[in-house]
């Protein structure tokens, strides 16, 4: 007699898988501004995406971060498919997996880090005392724990994007989602957050990385390329 396990042995699935997926503004005229793509992230890759101005990365951006809806397709994400979810799902669905980081911080100017940090945590229904445990835990995981009481505006332009992925990571997200995360950025600085970036990786984050920047999309462990509206592969020159 065969024995059936009684936990059988289900792959999780992948955070991001995207079936004919894109977004067509109606106009007149329509507006191909994604043309249906096929993607799978699978947890813990990082990925990068380049492609030139008004090529479709922020349409793409905001499809995968639920900021958007596609027009066309399929868009699982963490298993769960985003089509049919309602507008207060969709968020509820994005406060829990997604973590974004923008090339502008958007910090709070009059709140401490671990104010701006903890105020991530607001909508999950966590108490004041426990947000700010774990904002004080993300903010050192970022390399800032001895700058918890301070204000953004006494930050500098890297401490601040690490306030700001610490403000990402506080939700335990199943994906990091950046957006030009060293556009405002030196190169010595912008070197010290894609570190911080890669070392997330490492420990098992899944990265994902909008840039138009050649050296940025280097460090993902895939790079794909989006030029008017169509996403490829990219091959390595
Ligand atoms: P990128 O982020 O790469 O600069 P976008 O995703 O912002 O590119 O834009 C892709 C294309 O979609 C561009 O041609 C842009 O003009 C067009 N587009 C963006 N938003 C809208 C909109 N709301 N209505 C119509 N066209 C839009």
């Amino acid at each position: 007699m065969t024995s059936v396990p009684l936990v059988p042995d289900i792959p999780a699935p992948p955070v991001i898988a995207l079936r004919g997926v894109g977004l067509t503004y109606p106009g007149p005229p329509p507006v191909h501004a994604l043309r249906p793509c096929d993607l799978v992230v699978r947890r813990g890759e990082f990925v990068t995406i380049i492609g030139p101005s008004g090529a479709g990365k922020s349409t793409f951006l905001n499809i995968i971060g639920l900021l958007d809806r596609h027009t066309s397709g399929t868009y699982e994400l963490d298993g769960t498919d985003t089509g049919p979810l309602r507008d207060g799902d969709r968020t509820a669905l994005r406060g829990r997996r997604v973590g974004f980081v923008f090339q502008s911080f958007h910090l709070l100017p009059h709140r401490t880090t671990c104010e701006n940090v903890a105020l991530a945590l607001v909508y999950r229904g966590v108490g004041r005392r426990e947000r700010m445990a774990r904002a004080e835990q993300a903010l050192r995981q970022v390399g800032l724990g001895a700058r918890i009481h301070a204000l953004p505006t006494t930050l500098s332009g890297g401490e601040r994007q690490r306030v700001a992925i610490a403000r990402a990571l506080v939700g335990n997200p199943s994906l990091l989602l950046c957006d030009e995360p060293t556009g405002n950025l030196d190169t010595a600085t912008a070197d010290s957050i894609l570190e911080l970036i890669d070392e997330l990786h490492r420990s098992g984050m899944t990265v994902l990385v909008i840039t138009h920047d050649p050296a940025v999309a280097l460090r993902g462990d895939r790079t794909l390329e989006i030029r008017d509206g169509l996403m490829t592969d990219r091959v390595a020159a």
